[in-house]
């Protein structure tokens, strides 16, 4: 089967929890190849099985690089491994069978599909959505089981109390959206840095030996949700020369620093790297 067949038919088992981001009708699944809703707002899918529904295309400065970069990170050094588990447990952990999971900021896939992959339910289906055209592609490309979305995170294709799970992986939030398509029962699972994440690139790139604040995000989030479990998770990896370039890549840490500086720290042959983070568990 091509993948937009797949595509469509993905879309088409969601179909009762999607609706139109420019009216809000419902949005149905036409001749596998697009979707349409009763006002003639059409959305077509790609070949490569997403679907774009960005009204004003944004250039970003996320790249294919940066992507590539990312997709490297996370399923070939599996730097995030830990943490997939720790949010797949969770997921596990609730009640129902039937989860619409949803990615808030899905970037090239690979965090949505891994953790998917570890979630032992009968009935699971992840959707990934995110501003860049680029991150979406290759979500396509690589993962033909869930569905991908080109779109505005302030205008998601979902209906009201439609989503089991909302993930928001190291991305922005927002929490008017989020609630609105939360289903009263539903979590959000927030993953934000903790001080200490990645800090020896920090220290070595932007010369800063300072910790990260994150206190801003954690007090946001605080304000917005109630708070059901929190848990920092920290530890360490040792990365070789080829994944310290890609993680230099992939974090907005390494894009403004000269080349020299980039070059020294990956002219080695491995470093420890510190992920430092906090899962939060969360429902409005
Ligand atoms: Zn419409």
């Amino acid at each position: 089967m091509k993948k937009r067949e797949i595509a469509a038919l993905g879309f088409q088992k969601l179909e009762s929890n999607l609706q139109c981001p420019i009216c809000s009708a419902d949005l149905n699944v036409v001749d596998s190849n697009r979707l349409v809703c009763v006002n003639r707002h059409s959305y077509d899918l790609a070949k490569q099985g997403y679907v774009n529904m960005l009204q004003k295309q944004v250039s970003s400065m996320y790249d294919q690089d940066l992507f590539d970069a990312r997709y490297n990170i996370i399923l070939v050094h599996n730097l995030y491994k830990i943490i997939h588990q720790k949010i797949a447990d969770i997921i596990n952990a609730l009640p129902n069978e039937n989860h619409l999971i949803f990615d808030a900021g899905s970037g090239e896939g690979s965090h949505l599909s891994s953790i998917i992959k570890l979630v032992d339910k009968d009935n699971t289906h992840g959707v990934g959505l995110d501003i860049s055209k680029d991150g979406v592609l290759l979500a396509s490309k690589n993962y033909s089981h869930e569905n991908w979305v080109v779109g505005d995170l302030r205008h998601t294709p979902f209906k009201e109390s439609s989503i089991d799970v909302i993930l928001s992986y190291l991305s922005p939030a927002n929490y008017e959206e989020f609630h609105r398509i939360l289903k009263p029962n539903g979590i959000l699972i927030k993953v934000i840095p903790g001080s200490k994440y990645l800090k020896e690139i920090r220290e070595a790139l932007a010369g800063d030996s300072q910790e990260y604040e994150n206190t801003d995000t954690l007090e946001l989030l605080r304000n917005k949700v109630d708070v059901i479990s929190e848990e920092r998770i920290t530890y360490e990896v040792e990365l070789d020369d080829s994944a310290l370039k890609d993680l230099i890549k992939m974090t907005p840490l390494g894009w403004h620093v000269i080349q020299q500086e980039v070059r020294d720290f990956t002219e080695t042959s491995s470093k420890i790297i510190t992920v430092d983070l906090h899962i939060i568990q969360a429902q409005f």
